[in-house]
């Protein structure tokens, strides 16, 4: 077969690939821990899959109509940016998507053009630099440091916009680091982004999950004319899980949502109908089931960091947000054991797969070597029972 130029530029995204061969083991019977997927573990709160059943009842199993979300729930969205993040948008500033991820890649079908540079803040969720390459632009990685809780500087986003910049991709709180960018940082990096007229995806889907007291701005509220450069991105899945449901949803500037609604009637039309319905009780219903999840995060969060931070080799920093887990795993390399040499985290990540039935995901899937990602969206047990397979793993290795 003869594929496409672009398809040799990208790979499947790691996480999903980590997911779906954790799957298979699981399938094959293999007592597997995966602390791989990045999804709550609780259900969908009953009073969302309520509604969820009642839009199939009641017929609403249709084309949505606008397919770029029913009204009510474009209201809902405009309301949450406005008494969540002093954001003031109208309904037809609103795309509603099939996920944040979709969310994302149609506003870079819309605004990159084939050399187009776009800025990534490294680690960076996996996603953003493949879909900037399956449209032709360069992503230009910035890598962050971990005693900036791997948040990008102002200086840094400076020194890497050229005259090809097009746009910034940010993502607080992130995945995979759990950083939350302080209000002072991010009005810096605002100053910057407006002083070079460039355009800002914001990816703020974890915005609900912080600890610690961090908090969570909205770059477009901190300069006026930036809502005319910003994609404010957000969705269900996390804060309600709710990520099979497939409901994203993004905020802009109306030319920019126009163009990527038109992307959207040519590739999925509108997401799940039944779906809207039951986003919008997320959004208007009972808010509290969303601070308990967030309550249980927190507890596993201090689980694993301190249980990592006790195996040895491993060095873990607190997250202040989003559900995962990034130590640094580099004083490992080296080491060997009748597995094989541990010379990355690849190695590692599969050391820990076939000797402790561990699976997590290589910090080289968020474009940043030397570090493993684990996901604490898991329950407590399974967190423990992790942490003791790798320690005994770990005893193999000299
Ligand atoms: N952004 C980030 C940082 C994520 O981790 C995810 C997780 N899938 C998404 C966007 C997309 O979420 P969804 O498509 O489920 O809304
Ligand atoms: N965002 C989640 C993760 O990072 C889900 C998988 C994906 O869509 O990337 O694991």
């Amino acid at each position: 077969m003869s594929f496409a130029k672009r398809m040799s530029n990208i790979q499947a995204s790691a996480t999903v690939a980590a997911f779906a061969r954790a799957g298979e083991l699981k399938r094959q019977g293999v007592d597997l821990i995966s602390l791989v997927a990045g999804e709550p573990d609780f259900d969908t709160p009953e009073h969302i899959q309520d509604a969820g059943i009642e839009a199939i009842r009641t017929g609403k199993t249709k084309y949505t109509n606008p397919a770029s979300g029913i009204p009510e729930l474009k209201d809902a969205i405009c309301n949450k940016f406005q008494q969540d993040n002093n954001l003031s948008y109208a309904p037809q500033q609103i795309i509603v998507t099939c996920g944040a991820k979709q969310t994302i890649f149609d506003a870079i079908v819309v605004l990159i053009d084939e050399g187009d540079e776009v800025v990534i803040p490294a680690p960076y969720w996996t996603s953003y630099a493949d879909q900037v390459r399956l449209m032709g632009g360069t992503p230009v990685i910035v890598p962050t440091a971990p005693d900036r809780n791997f948040c990008m500087t102002a200086r840094q986003l400076q020194d890497a916009i050229s005259s090809r910049t097009k746009m910034v991709m940010l993502n607080s709180p992130c995945n995979p680091t759990g950083g939350v960018y302080s209000h002072s940082d991010l009005q810096a990096i605002a100053d910057v982004i407006a002083w070079a007229g460039i355009y800002v995806i914001t990816d703020e889907i974890y915005e609900k999950l912080l600890y610690d007291g961090a908090q969570h701005i909205s770059i477009a509220s901190l300069i006026p004319e930036l809502m005319n450069k910003t994609l404010t991105v957000n969705g269900v899945s996390k804060a309600y899980a709710m990520t099979g449901w497939r409901v994203g949803y993004g905020a802009g500037p109306q030319d920019l949502i126009a163009n990527m609604i038109k992307v959207q009637s040519q590739e999925t039309t509108n997401t799940c109908s039944i779906s809207q319905y039951a986003a919008l009780e997320a959004l208007n219903g009972p808010q509290g089931c969303v601070e308990t999840m967030r309550q249980a995060f927190e507890k596993r969060r201090n689980q694993i960091v301190e249980g990592l931070n006790n195996l040895p080799g491993f060095q873990c920093r607190t997250p202040q947000g989003a559900f995962y887990a990034f130590p640094d795993v580099t004083k490992l390399f080296g080491a060997s054991s009748s597995w094989g040499k541990i010379e990355s985290d690849i190695d590692l990540c599969n050391f820990l797969l076939d000797e402790a039935r561990v699976a997590c995901v290589p910090g080289a899937g968020f474009g940043t070597s030397g570090y493993l990602r684990f996901s604490y969206a898991a329950s407590s047990q399974d967190i423990q029972e992790a942490l003791d397979r790798i320690q005994t793993a770990l005893t193999q290795l000299n």
